[in-house]
């Protein structure tokens, strides 16, 4: 997704993280900034930048939709060697890897999603016009992906000083059905899960945001199967369309918080094949979303009971209906997970936090503390220091084929990953 501009996946923006200015921290964010080789870093973005566009086209032009980002990651891990980060590898399920050395066990990630939400077949019109790129993907996550590049190819062009290590991560499966796997699998994996002390991930354009606070949702499809029949003939067996329709009752009753806040939602019910017939099926799904695991957990239960009870009325009305003879068989109910975000959110004295906001004072940059849903979502729901921020540059049309993104002032978002990595890491002295 894209931080900077919400989409309907990610509507919420509010300053939720509160905190306040660190004044060491401040000083050592301007201690590094007036250092010369990160002076030397700052002209040198500057100088890249037509590197960093024809990346950006080059790799906009590779399809990577969910579960098929297998071409676009070595193409990266192509970029990674080339610009000559150690160890570079792709694991099991297509993420790609690029460490730069530093001192000490724990590494500072730097992550970008490499997936698209386009399918396979989707022309990929990739244009320029002046500062301006068009076409899918370009800044949902072209911009994200050539931003860690060009921090990447940076440390080889200029020796900075930093203490902890840096890995470069492009990762697989953020963007709908790939539902975090890229990121799930990273911190399922032991040698990254314990080692990864800082995430910063990037995603899309802009500077003017940090998603502190994961977005969690879940997803069901809830498919409610009965003996079916004719309307005429067959009445009083029982009707799966009023089973859903008593239970979505109920279920919308429920009542949620504003703090966390929580919705919910049913966006789609099917059922039934004429008006004379009784349906053999009904289905609706429902989409559940907090920033707290608890809020969504109890809204998945209250949805539970408010079908169990459902079917039960509906079963024991029916035998009630029905004539001897004739006993309605059972209904069945089937609860199908289509959607499964972590939830979760930084806490108030996180470093991650304090270090992004003191680089924003430093650089006089205005942004603002969000919710939504990211590859950060992750980590932040096992407790870790993580926060999404965007590429730099501006984008917009995110989802779309008319996606655009514009380089001018994408200088601004280097500087802002580059300090705030340099701080995470600490200076080796
Ligand atoms: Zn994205």
């Amino acid at each position: 997704m894209s931080p900077n501009a919400p989409r309907a996946d990610t509507p919420d923006s509010g300053p939720t993280v509160k905190s306040g200015l660190n004044e060491e921290l401040q000083r050592e964010v301007a201690r590094l900034a007036a250092s010369p080789e990160v002076r030397s870093a700052f002209n040198w973005f500057r100088a890249q930048e037509p590197q960093l566009l024809h990346w950006q086209m080059e790799m906009a032009r590779i399809a990577a939709p969910p579960f098929g980002e297998s071409a676009r990651g070595a193409w990266l891990a192509e970029r990674f060697r080339e610009v000559g980060l150690d160890d570079v590898r792709i694991d099991d399920v297509g993420n790609v890897f690029g460490t730069h050395p530093g001192f000490g066990r724990r590494f500072v990630a730097l992550s970008a999603h490499i997936d698209t939400v386009f399918p396979a077949n989707t022309p990929l019109n990739i244009r320029q016009q002046g500062n301006r790129i068009y076409g899918p993907g370009v800044s949902d996550n072209g911009a994200g992906v050539v931003a860690m590049l060009g921090i990447a190819a940076l440390l080889r062009a200029v020796r900075i000083r930093h203490a902890l290590p840096f890995v470069f991560i492009g990762n697989v499966g953020e963007e709908g059905e790939g539902d975090l796997r890229g990121m799930r699998h990273i911190f399922a994996t032991p040698r990254w899960k314990d080692s990864i002390a800082y995430s910063l991930v990037l995603d899309g354009a802009g500077a003017d945001t940090i998603v502190a606070e994961a977005l969690g949702s879940r997803r069901f499809e809830v498919i409610v199967r009965g003996p079916g029949g004719h309307s005429w003939s067959d009445f009083g067996a029982p009707n799966p369309i009023v089973i859903l329709a008593k239970a979505i009752e109920t279920f919308a009753a429920t009542t949620v918080p504003t703090m966390p806040k929580t919705t919910f939602n049913i966006g789609v019910i099917r059922g039934g094949t004429s008006v004379n017939s009784i349906p053999e099926s009904a289905s609706m799904k429902v989409d559940i979303r907090s920033t707290s695991m608890n809020e969504m957990e109890r809204l998945e239960q209250s949805l539970r009971v408010a079908l169990n009870h459902s079917v039960e009325d509906e079963t024991m009305a029916a035998e009630m209906r029905s004539s001897a003879q004739r006993r309605p068989s059972g209904v069945a109910c089937e609860f199908v997970v289509i959607g499964n975000r972590p939830a979760g959110e930084l806490h108030s004295g996180a470093r991650i936090l304090q270090i992004v906001h003191a680089v924003d004072s430093h650089l006089s940059n205005a942004a603002q503390v969000q919710r939504a849903s990211t590859d950060a979502n992750v980590p932040l729901s096992m407790g870790r220091e993580a926060v999404a921020i965007g590429g730099g540059g501006s984008g917009g049309g995110a989802h779309t084929l008319q996606e655009w993104f514009d380089s001018s002032g994408r200088e601004l978002g280097l500087k802002r990953i580059l300090l705030t990595m340099l701080a995470l890491a600490g200076v080796g002295e």
